[in-house]
């Protein structure tokens, strides 16, 4: 019988969803580059399914059913090209070649559009959830054409994650819009991570607490609006005591957080998209900043500090909780703004209660909060804004006293909170009645002649600013 699937590349990611896809029921035809991967892969798991064993990409492709769906799991970039570039002359119109990898959208773009050419279907998808929820149920997000959905989407839609048993996977949106969705989705994991981290920091260093008690504060969140997986392995992470010294583990992990270069894509893109993503933008940077540890060393003994001392508000803890839960819900509101920026540069119709239900189960920023995004955009909701559907303005209105409470304590103890404060920036600039960029707008136009438009009247104005000063009616130049 052939192979409803191939899947080329058989590293962890490819392996696992391979694995995932026999256990549900498809014959799955794997491949790898070196044949090593596969034969291990098939003596330590190829009972759990129907495999079919192949040793050339002429072999994959020969076993596979039409029209044939072949899944890239290579390694993202040069690669990938390198196996799509073998792939052309093996497939005929109408099959359907998948890159479930960590590809950047462009890329992605940029395929689609070359096989296109080939009438082949480019399917970018964006897979979440790491190793294990590609074995036990990723949450998917697909691009590439609507056509080629019908023949993949209910094959993603079985091996994707479940929330009440919907499947945490349809149809984004044409050519990169699977991967652009999945990069925006890491850029809010960067943001949630942070948030989570900056709490942490604040109930350590202002209030003593330490790890194992943070762990039973995390688990008590659970059953608040917070309720999220990084909430509950954050609870495990600090409740983790390190078996060689007896510290808590938390305080013997070196304090320079890596990155991929997921969250870093999603803040070069909101730049170029000019959408102001500054908690996601801060959670790269804080990232960044703490790689530098030369410079931090050095600045530990030259640059001043803080106050001292400085009362704590009564129910601190209860503070963070709701300046994280704020927080937190900016972040999102941004990475939510940004795909309606994208949507539009690139035509996409990307429906936000969709993609939030997506994200409700499989992925790393999986949370009950996603539930009520969904909500907040569903039934032809289209708030422009997340922080403008009523439940969550009123859900921040109550969190905004504690939120400054915590931001203002923070800064006196000289602690940083970047995503923080510029949650609570983002917000206050949305909703200030004036913002200085009517200043901007002034040097602007004294410096570059870039004019400005009035508040009392239609059309662009120029000051003659080196003259007598007087206004006159121009042609806007930006
Ligand atoms: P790797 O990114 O480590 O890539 C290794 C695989 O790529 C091997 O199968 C290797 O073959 C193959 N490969 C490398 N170069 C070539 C080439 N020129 N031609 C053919 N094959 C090549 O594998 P992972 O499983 O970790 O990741 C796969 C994809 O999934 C990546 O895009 C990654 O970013 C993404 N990913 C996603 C995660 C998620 O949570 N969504 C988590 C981890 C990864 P060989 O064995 O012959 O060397």
């Amino acid at each position: 019988m052939p192979a409803q699937i191939g899947v080329t590349g058989l590293a962890v990611m490819g392996a696992n969803l391979a694995r995932n896809f026999a256990r549900n029921g498809y014959t799955v035809a794997v491949h790898n580059r070196s044949v090593g991967k596969t034969d291990a892969l098939l003596e330590a798991h190829g009972s759990e399914g129907d495999f079919i064993r192949t040793e050339s990409l002429e072999e994959l492709v020969a076993n596979l059913e039409t029209p044939r769906r072949v899944m890239i799991m290579v390694k993202a970039g040069g690669p990938v090209d390198a196996v799509i570039e073998q792939l052309i002359p093996l497939l005929e119109p109408g099959d359907i070649v998948i890159d479930g990898g960590n590809s950047h959208y462009e890329d992605t773009r940029r395929r689609e559009a070359e096989l296109a050419q080939h009438d082949l279907h480019f399917v970018g998808v964006g897979v979440s959830g790491g190793e294990e929820g590609a074995l036990l149920g990723p949450s998917i997000m697909p691009g590439g054409s609507a056509e080629s959905y019908k023949a993949l989407g209910p094959m993603l839609e079985k091996i994707s994650a479940k929330y009440n048993d919907e499947p945490c996977c349809t149809w984004i949106s044409t050519d990169g819009a699977g991967h652009f969705v999945k990069m925006v989705h890491n850029g809010i994991e960067y943001a949630d991570m942070q948030v989570i981290g900056e709490a942490y920091d604040l109930m350590r260093s202002a209030a003593g607490i330490e790890p194992a008690e943070q762990s039973k504060i995390f688990e008590e969140w659970m059953g608040t609006s917070l309720s999220s997986f990084l909430i509950e392995i954050s609870a495990e992470v600090l409740g983790h005591v390190d078996a060689a010294t007896g510290k808590p583990l938390v305080d013997v992990i070196v304090d320079s957080a890596g990155q991929k270069g997921t969250g870093r894509w999603t803040v070069v893109s909101a730049l170029q998209l000019g959408s102001p993503v500054s908690g996601i933008a801060e959670s790269v940077f804080a990232r960044g900043l703490s790689s530098q540890r030369s410079q931090r060393e050095q600045a530990q003994s030259v640059l001043a500090g803080h106050e001292s001392t400085v009362e704590l508000p009564e129910n601190f803890v209860e503070d963070v909780r709701q300046a994280l839960f704020a927080s937190k819900l900016v972040s999102y509101a941004q990475g939510l703004d940004m795909l309606g920026s994208a949507a539009a540069e690139y035509g996409w119709e990307l429906k936000l209660d969709e993609i939030a239900s997506l994200w409700r189960a499989g992925c790393i920023i999986r949370a009950d909060l996603l539930d009520e995004i969904m909500k907040a955009y569903a039934d032809g909701n289209k708030p422009e804004n997340l922080l403008l559907a009523p439940a969550f303005a009123e859900a921040i209105a109550e969190a905004v006293p504690a939120w400054r409470r915590v931001i203002s304590t923070a800064v006196q103890l000289g602690i940083p909170v970047p995503v923080f404060s510029a949650s609570l920036a983002y917000y206050d600039g949305l909703r200030r009645k004036r913002l200085p960029a009517a200043l901007i707008q002034g040097q602007r136009d004294l410096f570059g002649a870039h004019t400005y438009e009035r508040i009392d009247r239609e059309g662009t104005f120029h000051t003659q600013w080196s003259g007598d000063k007087t206004e006159i009616a121009a042609v806007s130049t930006h």
